[in-house]
């Protein structure tokens, strides 16, 4: 998606050799515009996956997969929540994520009546890096006894393989942009 491409290297920055910062439209502020397209765009590359669920996890996903859900028919939006607030009192499935920005290994959770069993679910994220959100979640869909539709990631960084997992664990995955590799602060797109 080329202008996402322009504007990640317009707006966004490479922090040493495997952090990419989008903070000024992805991550911190938002352009609504822009994320629309994303929208626009994940409809058209699962045009031919049915999808009765968009699943995704807090927070940056959540706009992501919002703006992706008006162009399917505005489906219903899950995010799974990363701590258990104490209004979250029925049962959920819960998978292990190490979270890449944090370091540390958290618990993502999603009350099981948000996850019906036959169901098509999509799952959506702001980032594909080593692939421990989307396995989670992936788990999680399972757990419920639905279908993995696909996996769509705004951002990829290919180098850091959870892409390839996926696909190897036989969900369709489709990034918009894939980074192949950043050096002395520069992003490098992958050609496909
Ligand atoms: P993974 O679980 O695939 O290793 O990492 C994906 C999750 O980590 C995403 O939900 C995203 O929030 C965060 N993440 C991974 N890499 C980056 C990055 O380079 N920049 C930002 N802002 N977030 C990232």
């Amino acid at each position: 998606m080329d202008i996402l491409k322009e504007r990640i290297l317009c707006d966004g920055s490479g922090i040493g050799t495997d952090v990419v910062k989008v903070d000024g439209f992805l991550n911190h502020m938002i352009d609504v515009r822009l994320m629309d397209l994303i929208g626009k765009e994940f409809a058209s590359r699962f045009a031919d996956v049915k999808v009765d669920k968009i699943l995704t996890v807090e927070a940056s996903g959540i706009a992501v997969a919002c703006f992706a859900a008006k162009y399917f028919n505005c489906v219903p939006v899950v995010f799974a929540k990363k701590t258990a607030p104490n209004t979250m009192i029925e049962d959920a499935y819960c998978a292990e994520a190490k979270s890449f920005t944090k370091g540390s290994i958290s618990m993502v959770r999603v009350a099981k009546k948000y996850i019906c069993e036959g169901e098509n679910i999509l799952i959506i994220d702001d980032f594909l890096a080593h692939g421990q959100a989307g396995s989670a979640l992936a788990q999680i869909v399972r757990m419920g006894g639905a279908e993995v539709a696909g996996f769509g990631a705004v951002i990829e960084k290919k180098f850091q393989g959870g892409g390839d997992k996926m696909r190897e664990d036989g969900i369709r995955v489709e990034s918009l942009a894939i980074i192949e590799k950043i050096e002395d602060g520069k992003i490098y797109f992958s050609n496909n």
